[in-house]
């Protein structure tokens, strides 16, 4: 089984006799001078995980969220919220998301900080991603919406204007942990007269055999639409209609092939990665990489899709090496975050390129890289497999200085190129596949 997401993040450890080659591609990175020529520099989404934890435990889960962690030892962008605050606010967000990773809902204070102080001239969203676990009890469910909501109501006046959504994650796995209950409670809440200008929709999982959303809507006493697109609608007794898009199912961290095959449900054709895949290609048939809004209708954005995680890591997902990300407690602002970012040549490819062409020119020293961008069906998943070795990093590194030096984006020290082939070398990388 593949590591968790969770567990990849955690384990820091490089074996000795290859630190030197993390070292060597650092020592590179501060000789460069800056690229002049880049992908854009403000992100138009950011999802922010306020914990790594997540009480639900589904047996899909692709990160393989912890139920618990001790929270002390770990740092936490939620235990300390100027940071990650002041640095989203100069991202030049259109959407702001709370996500996981873990469940948000588990830091509800946090959660509603953001909502009443995240902002960006363009904010024109902010959204939480929440399995609803908090729902399971009707009385603490209307505490955590209705501060919620006064968050959003209470916003400054000099800030955007952004509307709130409560995104709600109810698949046949999050049923068989919580049930359909705590969906519909959010849902029925939302109806009533001074809520229903909060947007609410939910994302499920496509499988075959699965009745979960029937189940839903028969506890909301609500009808179902046919299916197009990917998308359902629930159709309430009171007017309103819920949007309930599928995605396809990551068989990765808690769920594999094996697991799958003794489960009642499977996975219909629709939610196979590559047919799945085919809605985020743009109109020439490219995979728009570190650029995609992940929806219920894929936008292709101007600027970029990025991420902080909970202990403070700042990515652009698919768009950097998670190895070498910024940080928000080292970081007096985004201006200096993106330079970060942009230092690495790794970033300026996977963002030009994508993580799929970073395979490719991998594949020549790692054949096992291009199985993975076969097999992976979550791009910035990928990113983090094809980068995982410092061997890989430093080969990745090499290639892209080639090219770009090629393309006349950047000039490299030769002496610098030549230590570091010379150091793969020494591991038993084959160098003779280079084209
Ligand atoms: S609710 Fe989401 S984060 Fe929590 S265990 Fe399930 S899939 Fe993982």
């Amino acid at each position: 089984m593949p590591v968790s997401l969770f567990r990849q993040g955690s384990d820091s450890g490089t074996p000795d006799d290859l630190q030197p080659l993390d070292e060597f591609r650092g020592e590179i990175i501060d000789a460069l001078p800056r690229y002049t020529e880049h992908g854009p520099t403000f992100a138009s989404t950011c999802y922010v995980w306020p914990s790594s934890e997540c009480p639900v435990g589904c047996g899909h889960c692709n990160y393989a969220s912890p139920m618990s962690l001790t929270r002390l030892t770990r740092y936490s962008v939620a235990r300390d919220p100027a940071p990650v605050m002041r640095l989203m606010n100069g991202m030049g967000l259109w959407k702001a998301v709370l996500s996981g990773g873990g469940e948000p809902m588990v830091e509800p204070e946090f959660c509603e900080q953001f909502v009443n102080e995240i902002d960006s001239p363009n904010l024109e969203e902010i959204e939480l991603i929440t399995a609803a676990h908090f729902a399971e009890d009707e009385k603490e469910m209307r505490r955590r919406v209705r501060a919620l909501v006064t968050a959003w109501r209470t916003r400054a006046a000099g800030l955007a204007q952004a509307n709130f959504t409560i995104r709600i994650s109810l698949d046949w796995f999050h049923a068989q942990r919580i049930g359909v209950e705590p969906a519909a409670r959010v849902i029925r809440m939302l109806g009533e007269d001074d809520l229903r200008d909060v947007g609410c929709y939910i994302r499920s999982v496509l499988l075959e055999d699965d009745l979960t959303i029937v189940k839903l809507a028969e506890s909301l006493g609500a009808t179902l639409s046919e299916m197009s697109d990917y998308q359902q609608e629930i159709l309430l007794p009171d007017g309103r209609t819920i949007l309930v898009y599928f995605k396809n199912l990551i068989v990765d961290g808690r769920m594999n092939q094996r697991k799958l095959s003794r489960l009642p449900i499977s996975l219909p054709t629709q939610s196979r990665a590559d047919v799945f895949g085919k809605r985020f290609v743009n109109e020439v048939g490219k995979q728009v990489p570190a650029r995609t809004y992940n929806g219920p209708q894929v936008k292709h954005l101007d600027g970029l899709a990025c991420l902080i995680d909970d202990d403070g890591k700042v990515r652009i997902l698919e768009g950097n090496d998670p190895n070498r990300c910024a940080d928000v407690r080292k970081t007096d602002d985004w201006q200096e975050a993106i330079q970060f970012l942009y230092a690495d040549p790794l970033t300026v490819y996977l963002v030009d390129n994508g993580p799929q062409e970073l395979a490719s020119l991998l594949a020549e020293a790692f054949p096992e890289s291009a199985r993975l961008a076969a097999d992976t069906n979550q791009l910035y998943h990928l990113t983090e497999l094809l980068l995982a070795k410092p061997d890989r990093r430093l080969y990745a590194t090499l290639r892209v200085l080639e090219t770009h030096a090629a393309e006349g984006r950047i000039s490299v020290e030769q002496d610098l190129m030549e230590r570091g082939w010379a150091m793969l070398a020494q591991q038993g990388v084959d160098l003779s596949g280079r084209s």
